[in-house]
Order: structure tokens, then C-alpha cells, then sequence
């Protein structure tokens, strides 16, 4: 089953517009059921013969599909900046792409070699891994290809068959980059679905169907609980990336000009939009006001604009409920706290970086999942205070801390609740270490061969 990009509206489509201009750039089909009967049908068949092939030859077909998004990595930029937003350039569409090439090929080149658990006069146990079967990836509007390769790769490297189905705000990278690996992969390997959540929910009867062994998801904490019940019935595997409300502490001993871009890009990083942000800063009263300054004269200098301008850094907020989200919140926080940069929407879905400083845990900006361009900040004045408020959320994705003395900063990571901690840096990923959430920021990782296994089942042979 494919979806298609097309220039003309039908009663069966829908629009994607531009955050940018708010024009349209195309549209596309919205499936119902039959649609995603076909797709999981095809899925299934292709399972036969794509789970039945050696291990090299999947490496070397992953590969291959690596390799052809590679090719592809202009068209494919152009195509995320048209409709996710994000800048051509800066830490934009094309370093999404080059990261998505760099995961394809690392993961490619991963394996789960068969575990010899036992070979004596008893007899020989083996621990195998199998592929699954019908794998079904729901993915965000963030980063919608990246998180694409981060689903479909792993899936087809271990021998299972994939549905995607992209966040109706950003679907036409997705069935591009789909259509590119179905150029070199047999037909019903990799399939993608597309609707708009409106009448028929995809996703909601994705998750919901019994063909599909696995659903993995990359999305807000209550559609993924929603996720979660649905896919109970036929006892599916899963593994959920949640929203996270990532805190950054910063100790008394750290120089403040030099934390400043570091912090910036910690917390501003695709606009905010991104789950593992810095999304709450807590500040020594010793360095607070320096911090803050530093801070803001570095955000000063991010040009903000239309994304397909080469000279923009930071684009537009995707999407109308998410700029009215974080408009909410903004607005909420100029009551609480006190604004030290933006805090004014601009043009269309465009908000220039914001930063509220005196907020304290309890105000909806400390506490809610902002996704946008805005970061609270919070005085703190003893370490235990600033890792009980660190840790006083149900969210647990990432967290950072900032000081010049690494050791010291280590010894205080483990007491933060969350599934990475970084050390005068925010957000950092690699493909070879696993990356996920702690408590209802999800279940299960990704990533490395600690990823790679959440889409095998375990087979022990005793012989
Ligand atoms: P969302 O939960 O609104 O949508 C995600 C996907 O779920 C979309 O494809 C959507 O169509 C689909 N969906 C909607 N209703 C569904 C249902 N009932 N059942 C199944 N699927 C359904 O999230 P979003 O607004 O697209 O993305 C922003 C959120 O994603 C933020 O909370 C962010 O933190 C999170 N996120 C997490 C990670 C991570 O790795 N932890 C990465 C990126 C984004």
C-alpha cells in the first residue's frame, strides 16, 4: 500500500500546509480501514519471503536502502523544510537528513549473533532472536523522517515487515522516503498509511489490529497511553518515545559565557520541538543573573525565518494547536515571571525565541511539556532542592548538568530520574547508545543493539 503526493484536493485527501507561508504544498490520501487492511496485508505476505532471508542479505538490502536515501538527501531537506518548517540549514532539515543516513548505516551494520547459553554432556542451549512480523510505526511531526529511519530500519534489519503511518501535519517526506527504499526493496516490505485523526483515527486502529505484532511509537504521554490500551488485546509488543519536561541544573561553579550557546541549543534545538529539550533551566542564585544574561545575549543572535531561506536558524512552531499551546503558556508565565527575551507571538506561526526568568515549580511552563521556542527559568540556591524539583515530574526523557567539575557533575547524575544525563550539553543522541525514557516518558529504548532487540522475540532451542 503506498499513499501519494499530489497537487490537487479530492474528497478522499487532505491538505499539508507550510508553516512558513501557511500556503499548501500538497496533498494526500485519507485511509480508512480498507486502506490499512491492504497495507497490513501486503506487510504480511512480504513477511514470508523478507523474514526468510540471511542475515547478510538483510544488512546488505538496508545498505542499500541507506545508500539511496543518501542520494536523495537534497530532495528529501527541501521536502521537510516545505512542511515541517525547520531551516534548510543550521541544526535543520539537512542535518536531519544526515543524521538519518548516519543511523540507516549504522544500524545496518548491526547483527544479534545466536547465544550459546550452554554446550556440555547435557546438551547445547541456544538463544535465538526472531523477527516479529508486521511492525506498525506511528510517528511524530518533529523530526519526520529521522524518527521514520529510527522505526523502519531497525524493523527490516532483524526480518519484519513495516505500516507507517506519519503525523498528518508532516506526511509527504514520509511517503517520498518510503517510496525511495521501495525502489530497492521487494513489494509489501515497507508500506506507509496516511489520514488526517479526523473522522477515522489511523493510529487509534493501527494499534487496535491484530495482524500487527508491534507498534512502536514516537509521540505525546497521553496518545501513547491511548496506544498502550488498544494494543493490550492482542498482547502487541511495543515500545513508546514519549513527550519528556527535560530540566537542566546549573552548579555554582561554572563560567556563564561559556554554558551560554550550549544552553541555547539545549533548549532551542528545532525550535523546542524536540522530546529530549531542555525544557526547564534551574540556576544557583550565585550565577543567576549571569547565567540568564549570557544566555539571552547569545539567543539575541539566532536569525529567525522562512526555512527555505538559507540565512534562517530557527523557522516557525509547526503547527496552529502547538503555536496556541505555547502561546498559552507563554502567556500564563508573563503573570508569574519576568521576560527577559520575546514573549510576543510574530507573523502567522512564527515566535522568536522567548526566555522567562523567577518562575518556580508550580507555574504551567515549569510544569507542562512547552514544545516551542520558550525556556523557564528557576533560582535555585542548595543542590538537593534543585534535584528533588528536577525530579518532581511524571515525565523522565533526559536531563543535564552544567559545572566545571565533571566528576562532581557524574556523582549527580545518577540521582536525576530519567533515561540520559548529559554533562554541560543537552540532548545529545548516537546511534550506538540506547535512548529512551524513564517514567511516563515511555517504555523500551532505542538505538545500538539494545534497540535492535525490542523488535525480536526470544527462541531458545535445547538440543
Ligand atoms: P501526538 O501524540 O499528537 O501524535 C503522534 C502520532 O500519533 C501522530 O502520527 C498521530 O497521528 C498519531 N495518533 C493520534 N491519535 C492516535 C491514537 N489514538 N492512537 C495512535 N496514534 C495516534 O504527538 P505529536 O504532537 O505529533 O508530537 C509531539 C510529541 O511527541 C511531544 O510530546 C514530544 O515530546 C513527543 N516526542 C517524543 C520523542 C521521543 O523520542 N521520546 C521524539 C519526538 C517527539
Amino acid at each position: 500500500m503506498n499513499s501519494s503526493i499530489s497537487n490537487r484536493a479530492d474528497d478522499a485527501s487532505f491538505d499539508v500546509l507550510n508553516p512558513s507561508t501557511g500556503q499548501i504544498v500538497g496533498h494526500t490520501a485519507n485511509m480508512g480501514n480498507d486502506e490499512l487492511n491492504i497495507a497490513v496485508e501486503s506487510a504480511k505476505t512480504a513477511f514470508l519471503s523478507w523474514s526468510s532471508l540471511a542475515d547478510d542479505e538483510l544488512k546488505e538490502r538496508c545498505l542499500a536502502i541507506t545508500k539511496k536515501i543518501e542520494d536523495h538527501s537534497e530532495e528529501l531537506a527541501k521536502l521537510i523544510t516545505l512542511e515541517q518548517g525547520k531551516p534548510l540549514n543550521g541544526l535543520g532539515s539537512r542535518w536531519e537528513i544526515g543524521a538519518a543516513v548516519a543511523w540507516a548505516g549504522y544500524t545496518s551494520n548491526l547483527s544479534i549473533p545466536v547465544k550459546v547459553l550452554q554446550d556440555n554432556e547435557d546438551g547445547k542451549v541456544e538463544l535465538h532472536r526472531k523477527p516479529l512480523g508486521v511492525i506498525g510505526s506511528i510517528t511524530p511531526w518533529n523530526f519526520p523522517v529521522l524518527i521514520a529511519i529510527w522505526h523502519v530500519i531497525p524493523a527490516l534489519r532483524t526480518g519484519n515487515t513495516v505500516v507507517i503511518k506519519p503525523s498528518p501535519n508532516t506526511p509527504l517526506s514520509t511517503i517520498r522516503l518510503i517510496e525511495i527504499m521501495q525502489e530497492v526493496l521487494p513489494p509489501g516490505v515497507v508500506n506507509v498509511v496516511t489520514g488526517d485523526d479526523k473522522e477515522f483515527n489511523l493510529g487509534a486502529a493501527m494499534s487496535a489490529h491484530p495482524d500487527i505484532r508491534k507498534i512502536v511509537f514516537t509521540g505525546s504521554c497521553a496518545t501513547g497511553k491511548k496506544v498502550m490500551k488498544s494494543a493490550a488485546d492482542s498482547m502487541k509488543r511495543l515500545t513508546l518515545e514519549l513527550g519528556g519536561n527535560d530540566a537542566g541544573i546549573v552548579l555554582p561553579d561554572v563560567d556563564p559565557n561559556a554554558i551560554a550557546e550550549g544552553l541555547f541549543w539545549g533548549a532551542f534545538i528545532n525550535n523546542g520541538q524536540t522530546c529530549a529539550a531542555m525544557k526547564r533551566l534551574y540556576v544557583h542564585e550565585s550565577v543567576y543573573d549571569a547565567v540568564c544574561e549570557s544566555l539571552v545575549e547569545f539567543a539575541k543572535k539566532i536569525p529567525v525565518g522562512d526555512g527555505m531561506n538559507e540565512s534562517s536558524i530557527l523557522g516557525p512552531i509547526q503547527n496552529k494547536a502547538q503555536f496556541d499551546k505555547v502561546s498559552r503558556l507563554i502567556s500564563e508565565a508573563k503573570e508569574q515571571g519576568k521576560v527577559l527575551l520575546g514573549g510576543e507571538p510574530g507573523k502567522g506561526l512564527f515566535y522568536p525565541p522567548t526566555i522567562i526568568s523567577d518562575l518556580k515549580n508550580g507555574d504551567s511552563l515549569v510544569d507542562e511539556e512547552q514544545f516551542g521556542p520558550v525556556l523557564p527559568i528557576v533560582k535555585y540556591s542548595n543542590l538537593d532542592e534543585a534535584i528533588r524539583l528536577a525530579n518532581d515530574s511524571p515525565n523522565g526523557l533526559g536531563g543535564s548538568i552544567w559545572s566545571s567539575n565533571i566528576e562532581a557533575a557524574k556523582s549527580i547524575a545518577n540521582r536525576l530520574e530519567c533515561g540520559s544525563v548529559w554533562i554541560n550539553k543537552h540532548g545529545a543522541i548516537q546511534p550506538n547508545a540506547p535512548f529512551g525514557g524513564v517514567k511516563s516518558s515511555g517504555i523500551g529504548v532505542e538505538f545500538s543493539d539494545e534497540g535492535l532487540i525490542e523488535y525480536t522475540d526470544i527462541q531458545v532451542i535445547f538440543s
